[in-house]
């Protein structure tokens, strides 16, 4: 399972530019399905027949927060727009890798000795450059174009229980769905795995590939932010923790999950001994927003992995938390929801 999301994660597929974890993730997925398609926006949706005749939609979003080139002036400097949501307090001094290869990293415009730690304070989009060790403007076109993608360097990092990487937001997710698929035999839905594109600029493919199944039922897989239970001094509005299992997503900005379908997934889960927790979360949302109100509505949750520095390098999660995810799943997709 590291080793998969080692993969998924050192991959750089911001939004919109989703090919090359496309081409992975369909790598792993094929001899486990009995179709992958991949329509007009490039999401990845592929089907797996079942018993039972209903359509279960288990959704992850490919693609990761990044960067677009915009301009490069005289001396070879790089000026980029934010990809998806950024802070961009985090930027100063991170590494970060373009499309074709190039490595650069971060740092802000700041003209007076004295004012230094203020404009490090309120540095914006506005006064952060990226520097590739270009001297001149054509030697930085040699190696970064305009239009050119980027995202944060990788760094895969395996610390026992935990894992750290960039994009776990949302490889987690696609991680899951291919364990799932792995060992699970015969489902009794008709599962139909979407990989969405471009979730971070708007769920925008998770809209049309909802649109494009009807399912019965919905599950997006997503990370979500812990807070005071996790982290020193962490937000009170946030209990969620690392290492206490799925959370059954409640509400977040984007959606009211669906109660039935979170009972009877509470349900499930306390069946089989697997923890679980649930998730109220201020901020925010997932695929599972754009999922639920397609065409006349699909009853929809969103699981999610709880997920420490979300939107940076270093998105740390819990390995038994993804594990008991997997197990979850395989219940679910072998048991008909009564509403
Ligand atoms: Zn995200």
């Amino acid at each position: 399972m590291k080793n998969l999301i080692q993969q998924l994660t050192e991959i750089s597929s911001p939004s919109g530019r989703e090919q090359n974890i496309r081409q992975a993730i369909t790598d792993h997925i094929r001899p486990y399905v009995d179709q992958v398609q991949v329509d007009a926006l490039g999401n990845i949706i592929a089907y797996k027949k079942g018993s039972g005749g209903k359509k279960l939609l288990l959704d992850a979003h490919m693609d990761e927060i990044g960067f677009m080139v915009s301009h490069i002036d005289d001396h070879g400097f790089i000026r980029v727009e934010p990809v998806g949501g950024h802070m961009p307090l985090r930027m100063p001094n991170q590494r970060i890798r373009f499309e074709h290869g190039a490595i650069g990293c971060f740092f802000y415009e700041s003209e007076e000795l004295s004012k230094h730690l203020a404009d490090y304070q309120q540095v914006t989009f506005d006064r952060l450059f990226v520097d590739i060790g270009a001297g001149t403007k054509n030697e930085a076109l040699s190696r970064v174009r305009i239009g050119e993608s980027a995202t944060f360097h990788p760094l895969f990092h395996d610390m026992g229980g935990k894992v750290m990487a960039k994009a776990m937001d949302d490889r987690i997710g696609c991680a899951i769905i291919i364990e799932l698929l792995r060992q699970c035999s015969t489902p009794w839905y008709d599962l139909y795995l979407v990989f969405a594109v471009q979730e971070e600029v708007g769920l925008v493919g998770a809209t049309t590939a909802a649109y494009g199944v009807h399912p019965d039922l919905a599950i997006a897989l997503d990370v979500t932010s812990t807070g005071f239970r996790d982290l020193p001094k962490g937000l009170k509005r946030i209990p969620m923790k690392l290492g206490d299992g799925p959370a059954i997503k409640i509400q977040d900005r984007s959606m009211i999950a669906d109660a039935r379908l979170n009972q009877w997934i509470a349900q499930t889960a306390e069946e089989h001994h697997i923890p679980y927790q649930y998730e109220v979360l201020p901020f925010g949302g997932t695929d599972g927003g754009a999922i639920q109100t397609t065409k006349t509505g699909v009853i929809t949750t969103t699981l999610s992995i709880p997920t420490r520095y979300i939107h940076s390098p270093c998105e740390m999660i819990d390995i038994n938390d993804v594990h008991h995810t997997v197990q979850l799943l395989s219940h679910i997709v072998k048991k008909p929801f009564d509403s």
